[in-house]
């Protein structure tokens, strides 16, 4: 579509262009409004049917010139002008009174005040028509002016009021031509895509662009963008070629259009980036909703659902789930950062964890019970059989309330392993507690919650560890329960097996009741006397009195060896002990009533023989009496512990303690003084009172056995009980000391092979005591020979192991003439009646010479017969008590086990 100037679109618009006052006034109404920052140009449309004034205008003028800063005028474009530097007005004024157009030029630098210089202006100018002049008050002048063509600068005179210029005119030559059109298309497209990309002009520009013809003015155009510096603008004036300036405009678009897509897409990512944070948002908010909406909404709610859910399943009995409930409940309306949100917490938590609901099946075969109890232990016939009786009450009548089985006996008899049979053979889960050194009764009841750490006490503990509710519960050590002022343990394990009680046996932490009537309690403990009353009460006690050496033998054989064996690896293909060697280990390297040590010295012939196997040996290695010594050094104990001679002042005692029965020496010697007796050894004041008791008895028939009265008044006997750091009492000991006593009266030995176990009364008469089997086992250990019991104990004797009724001498005996009898080397003589001295009015009967008072004897003159008489036999006496101590041998060797005599 070439515009050539002759056709006549372009005549009727040249013409137009000559009417200036029209465009004036139009422009001038256009204009208006328009803010015009000082010398700045704001874009108006433009104004695409004004023709190209070039034709007509002279080629050569003078005209007044005003200096544009920053501001480049083009033609064909209406601008306001702010004008303000004299000079520039009166320029002005002088173009408006002369009628004429004006030069418009920018200058090269916006800074500079005063135009002097030509070379201070660009060359190309614009000549402009002034459409409208406005005086405003500052002085300033606003103008509306018209750009009409470009200029040339020629000559220049500053002299006058205002700058004048010579000017030659340039018109745009007209080109045409497929090149000229295609870069015409090129650049509407450009603008049309300036615009698109949202360039800074009005979107009417793209049409505009499409709608000139003109290919100067076209390129024109592109100087309205704002995105034009004044340098690019006076450019693109300065390019007089059209094709030039067309390709300037090209490119210039080309850049800011790549610009625009690149600002667009950066700002299109920052978009999507924006749009992801606010998508996650808002479904963060949903989430929010949901959560809220379902009580979820923090992790305490959170915490706090679970709980309760816990407690739905956990299978509580209906008023604990009620107070488990309630619990959370409060939990709920309590802040979560408060510490009593963790206390709530774990007491829920115990209450859920508790086995309210869950129970073994119990095996009801009494048959395969007496199968399994038979599989783990050796012997215990008699233990079994009242197991096996307990159990099968318990079958049958499961309601009824049996007692407690206490198993009491030393260490290492298979208490535990008892239990664990039990358990076994009824199906159920075993717990153990040791109660020993329980002092405190919140052990057993638990701490009330209101203390900081509190807790269940150990029953409960146990129970949720067994994670059933009928568990068999073994209590250990419960002769050692302690009670002091931090209460009475012993009360609380009370509740627990008192089957009155204990099926709602209350702990402190739960304050809630707990069934333990399920339960089956088996206590255990070396002795029975310090159980407490109130709970021995409710036990049914099993004694474990400890074996025999053919017992310790076969449960070595049957039991210890191939358990150790397999615990260490062997099998009978690479270890023998030949029962020889057996019969040595029982004999010389162990002395107890149990099998404990048994059983690890066993471990360390498995451990040396394990070793040889580890470094190569192939062969089987036999253990025999030589290779026993081999691996553990000389043996320990003489089979046989007691006196190798008759001894004068001591005597050997029977005692239980918590290690199994034990033999004792008592010693007494008889030396100068006052006092009645002296007691040492670390003695209770049972066996005090024994002594005593025995001492009056001799006094009281001290002619009967032959001791001179006076005797007792110028002598005091020392009773020692020898291992004096053991504390011992009981009054088993009472015979005894009774023996040992007279023997140092007087002088006559007591038989090394006796060994004598009783009370004595006053009246000499011996009564029975406890612990039989274990101080007959005892007695045989050590090698005696005689053991002298009370008549009355008689009926235990059906526990006695024939074995050891072949070996030991059993004598019964009802009083200590009896005792002495059997044990001392010779009968003692009665001292030969003599004359009594009767104070003046005593009446007395006289009933025996030996039995009168002798106080006071300051009234009586010692009569040196006596004397004489006696001191060759105190001599002797205490001599033989001097041998005796020297061939003392002392409690070292011993186990050193705690013993309580009895
Ligand atoms: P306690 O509880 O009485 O101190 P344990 O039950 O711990 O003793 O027994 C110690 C070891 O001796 C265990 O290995 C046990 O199996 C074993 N034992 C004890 N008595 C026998 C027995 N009659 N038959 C087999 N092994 C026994």
């Amino acid at each position: 579509m070439a515009s050539k100037p002759s056709d006549p679109e372009t005549k009727r618009r040249t013409r137009r262009a000559s009417e200036p006052e029209d465009t004036a006034a139009e422009t001038g109404a256009r204009a208006e409004g328009k803010a015009a920052g000082k010398n700045e140009t704001k874009a108006a449309a433009p104004k695409a049917k004004t023709a190209k004034a070039g034709a007509k205008t002279p080629t050569i003028l003078e005209l007044p010139l005003v200096a544009l800063r920053e501001t480049v005028i083009f033609p064909e474009m209406i601008v306001p002008l702010q004008v303000g530097r004299d000079k520039s007005v009166a320029a002005l004024n002088a173009a408006v009174a002369g009628g004429g157009p004006i030069a418009l030029v920018t200058q090269r630098s916006p800074e500079m005040e005063d135009i002097t210089d030509a070379s201070q202006l660009y060359e190309i100018g614009t000549l402009a028509k002034i459409a409208q002049v406005v005086q405003l008050q500052d002085g300033t002048v606003r103008a509306i002016v018209q750009g009409q063509s470009r200029l040339r600068v020629t000559g220049f005179n500053a002299s006058g009021p205002y700058l004048v210029a010579t000017v030659e005119h340039l018109a745009d030559a007209a080109p045409a031509g497929v090149e000229i059109q295609a870069l015409m298309r090129s650049v509407q497209t450009q603008i049309e895509a300036y615009v698109a990309n949202g360039a800074p002009v009005p979107p009417e520009a793209a049409v505009a662009a499409r709608n000139i013809t003109e290919p100067g003015l076209l390129a024109d155009m592109i100087a309205y963008s704002p995105d034009m510096t004044t340098e690019q603008r006076q450019e693109l004036l300065e390019t007089i070629d059209v094709t030039e300036r067309l390709k300037l405009v090209s490119n210039f678009l080309a850049r800011q259009v790549e610009i625009l897509e690149l600002k667009g897409r950066i700002q299109s990512e920052v978009k999507s980036e924006m749009d992801k944070t606010q998508r996650e948002y808002i479904l963060r908010e949903q989430l929010k909703a949901i959560q809220r909406e379902l009580g979820e909404d923090d992790p305490q709610q959170a915490e706090i659902n679970e709980l309760r859910d816990k407690v739905e399943a956990a299978g509580m009995p209906e008023e604990i789930k009620a107070r488990a409930i309630k619990e959370v409940d409060r939990m709920s309306r309590i802040p979560s950062a408060s510490p009593e949100v963790g206390v709530i917490r774990t007491y829920v938590d115990w209450l859920v964890g508790l086995p309210w609901n869950v129970s073994t099946t119990d095996q009801l075969d009494i048959h395969e019970a007496a199968r399994i109890l038979d599989e783990d232990h050796y012997g215990l016939e008699k233990v079994k059989e009242r197991i096996l009786e307990y159990l099968s009450v318990r079958v049958l009548a499961d309601t009824i309330r049996s007692p407690i089985l206490a198993l009491v006996g030393p260490p290492g008899v298979g208490k535990t392993s008892l239990g664990k049979s039990v358990a076994r053979a009824m199906g159920r889960k075993f717990v153990r507690m040791s109660l020993g050194g329980i002092h405190d009764e919140a052990e057993i009841r638990g701490h009330r919650r209101t203390y900081i750490g509190a807790l269940p006490g150990r029953v409960i503990q146990n129970v949720k560890t067994a994670g059933t509710n009928n568990p068999v519960f073994m209590l250990d050590e419960i002769d050692k329960i302690g009670m002091d002022f931090r209460g009475d343990p012993s009360s609380a394990l009370l509740e627990v097996l008192d089957p009155e009680q204990n099926n709602t046996f209350q702990d402190n932490y739960l304050e809630v009741p707990f069934d333990l009537s399920k339960v089956l309690f088996i206590a255990t403990g070396n002795l029975v006397d310090p159980i407490p009353a109130a709970l021995r009460d409710r036990m049914e006690i099993i004694q474990l009195p400890g074996y025999t050496q053919q017992e310790k033998i076969e449960i070595g054989r049957r039991f210890l060896v191939p358990k150790q064996m397999e615990n260490h690896g062997l099998n009978d293909k690479r270890i023998e002990i030949t029962p020889e060697a057996m019969v040595r280990l029982v004999q010389a390297y162990t002395k107890e009533a149990g099998v404990r040590n048994l059983e690890r010295e066993i471990a360390n012939v498995m451990r040396k023989v394990a070793r040889s196997v580890a470094e190569g040996r192939k062969r089987k290695t036999v253990v025999d009496v030589k290779k026993l010594e081999e691996y553990l050094g000389q043996p320990r104990w003489e089979y046989g512990e007691l006196e190798s001679e008759d001894q004068t002042g001591a005597a050997t005692g029977l005692v239980v303690t918590e290690a199994g029965g034990d033999i004792v020496a008592v010693e007494v010697t008889k030396m100068e003084g006052k006092e009645d007796f002296i007691l040492t050894g670390q003695l209770g004041e049972v066996m005090r009172e024994s002594a005593r008791a025995a001492l009056s008895w001799i006094r009281a028939n001290a002619a009967s056995l032959g001791i001179e009265r006076e005797l007792f008044e110028r002598n005091t006997l020392h009773i020692h009980v020898p291992a004096g750091g053991i504390p011992k009492d009981g009054p088993s000991a009472g015979v005894t000391m009774a023996t040992a006593m007279v023997s140092a009266l007087t002088g006559i030995p007591v038989r090394k092979d006796v060994a004598m176990t009783g009370e004595i009364t006053l009246r000499g008469r011996v009564l029975p005591i406890g612990g039989l089997k274990s101080k007959i086992l005892a007695a045989h250990l050590s090698g005696a020979g005689v053991v002298i019991l009370p008549r009355k104990n008689e009926r235990d004797l059906r526990d006695i192991p024939e074995e050891i009724r072949k070996q030991i001498k059993l004598v019964m005996v009802d009083d200590m003439t009896q005792v002495l009898e059997n044990a001392l080397r010779r009968k003692p003589r009665a001292l030969a009646p003599r004359p009594v001295q009767l104070p003046d009015r005593d009446t007395s009967t006289g009933s025996g010479p030996a039995t009168r008072p002798s106080f006071p004897p300051t009234g009586l003159p010692p009569v040196s017969v006596q004397g004489s008489k006696a001191a060759p036999s105190a001599g002797k006496s205490e001599r033989a008590v001097n041998r005796r101590a020297t061939l003392d041998r002392g409690p070292a060797g011993r186990t050193a086990q705690g013993r309580t005599g009895r």
